[in-house]
């Protein structure tokens, strides 16, 4: 009998337990390590102008695992100890494993800059607790308007949503009648606009800029937040070498700007387990080099960097491979407890779409492929429909900017 531990409850360390339930031996253990009782998503709680009805994106854990003959345990990882294959609870129970997967998500590093995020003077939308804050603030703003800044900060993983955010925005200003009367400006650490943290593929380029423009939205590329003062942001702009350029001070009434991502304190400064900012290192088969026992799925897992940038910005970790990475893992622990080596590769493969509020742009990234120019983008009022209840139809031309290359794209695309 082996026991296999999931630390974390999202998307990814959900689809795990259910993947492994059943792929592992009915005498098998599996045990959920969860720090909330209830499932919330983080998948773009906040919708033009308020968030999402909570009670639809939530739903308590325990009972669904346990259904499944699944353990689980809300009390968090305080630590683990992959010498002794055993995590430590916060409650201070400890579980003994023959397996480890990780999956806890990232920890939000507000504290990198002095003045950001919800404690500070920026709003927030990485948590359903986050977005419920922002959309009261933003009903705030609609009344008394001024300028706003939404972007990311330096070391931020995801630039989708923060493009997202920015057309959401700007839309619903439109709707409302008051768009004249707000100044929109887009910061970012990607190295320019449309970088979205893959760089290579000039498409995307062309097609966020372009997008940005029509809608009167000022871009700063290249960019890192020194602090945030009540109501002001203090930049600096980097020229391609890396060398400071430019510095900004930014009025705001309102902003959002997305975080760095750091791993959790459960796993930090493991050696040979996490990378420096804590991710975790996997080979080819999602499994900790040093620790064999250990697998990685997630925001958790250290990528390679697939370009440098002067700003530190991450690759973009999103939902679309959880399908091909999950199983991928849970196969190979299978495979090691059928005393086999693991055999199982994932396709890392994204297909994620940027809703820009009437219109949007849809991304398939190909990372495995050497082929130039694999990436492909393709904008239209069919990303914005299926994501909305009540839409006005947009105004979004279809446009295809590239056809991707499907013959190399994931199996289950
Ligand atoms: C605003 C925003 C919008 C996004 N929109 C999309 C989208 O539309 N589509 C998409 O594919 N991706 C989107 N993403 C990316 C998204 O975050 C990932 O695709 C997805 O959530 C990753 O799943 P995960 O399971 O790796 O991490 P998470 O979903 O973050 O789950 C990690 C879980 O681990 C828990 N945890 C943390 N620490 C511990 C601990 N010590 N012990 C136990 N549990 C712990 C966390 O509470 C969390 O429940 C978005 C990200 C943001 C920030």
């Amino acid at each position: 009998m082996s026991h296999i531990v999931i630390i974390g409850a999202g998307a990814n360390g959900l689809s795990m337990a259910y993947e492994m339930r059943e792929l592992a031996r009915s005498s098998d253990r599996i045990t959920v390590v969860a720090n909330d009782p209830q499932f919330r998503s983080v998948l773009s709680p906040w919708e033009e102008g308020g968030a999402a009805a909570c009670g639809e994106i939530e739903f308590p854990l325990g009972p669904r695992l346990e259904k499944k003959g699944i353990g689980f345990t809300a009390a968090g990882a305080r630590r683990v100890h992959p010498d002794r294959n055993q995590v430590e609870l916060g409650d201070g129970a400890s579980l003994d494993y023959d397996f480890l997967v990780i999956s806890a998500g990232p920890k939000l590093a507000f504290d990198e800059v002095e003045g950001l995020g919800p404690a500070g003077h920026t709003q927030a939308v990485c948590h359903v607790d986050q977005a419920v804050i922002a959309s009261e603030a933003w009903k705030r703003f609609v009344a008394d308007p001024g300028p706003i800044v939404v972007g990311t900060a330096q070391g931020a993983t995801c630039f989708g949503p923060a493009y997202q955010l920015a057309f959401m925005i700007e839309s619903d200003l439109r709707r409302r009648g008051i768009r004249d009367s707000v100044e929109i400006t887009f910061v970012t650490s990607e190295p320019y606009i449309g970088h979205l943290g893959l760089g290579g593929d000039t498409e995307s380029k062309a097609l966020l800029e372009s997008a940005m423009r029509a809608a009167d939205i000022e871009c700063i590329a290249n960019a890192s937040v020194d602090r945030v003062e009540t109501g002001r942001m203090y930049l600096t702009e980097h020229d391609a070498r890396g060398k400071p350029k430019s510095d900004h001070v930014l009025a705001f009434k309102y902003s959002i700007l997305l975080p760095a991502c750091k791993s959790i304190d459960a796993l930090a400064g493991i050696e040979g387990l996490v990378n420096r900012c804590g991710f975790i290192l996997i080979d080819e088969f999602l499994r900790n080099p040093k620790y064999g026992n250990i697998y990685a799925v997630g925001v958790s897992v250290a990528p390679a960097q697939t370009a440098q940038t002067q700003a530190p910005a991450e690759i973009p970790k999103v939902g679309y491979s959880i399908e091909s990475v999950v199983t991928a893992a849970a196969n190979n622990i299978r495979d090691q407890m059928d005393g086999k080596a693991p055999s199982h590769r994932p396709i890392w493969n994204e297909v994620s779409v940027a809703d820009l509020g009437a219109a949007g742009i849809g991304f398939v990234e190909l990372p495995q492929t050497t082929t130039p120019g694999g990436n492909g983008f393709s904008r239209g009022n069919w990303v914005h429909l299926p994501r909305c209840s009540s839409c006005e139809g947009g105004s979004g031309e279809l446009h295809q900017a590239q056809e991707p290359d499907r013959s190399a794209g994931p199996a289950h695309a």
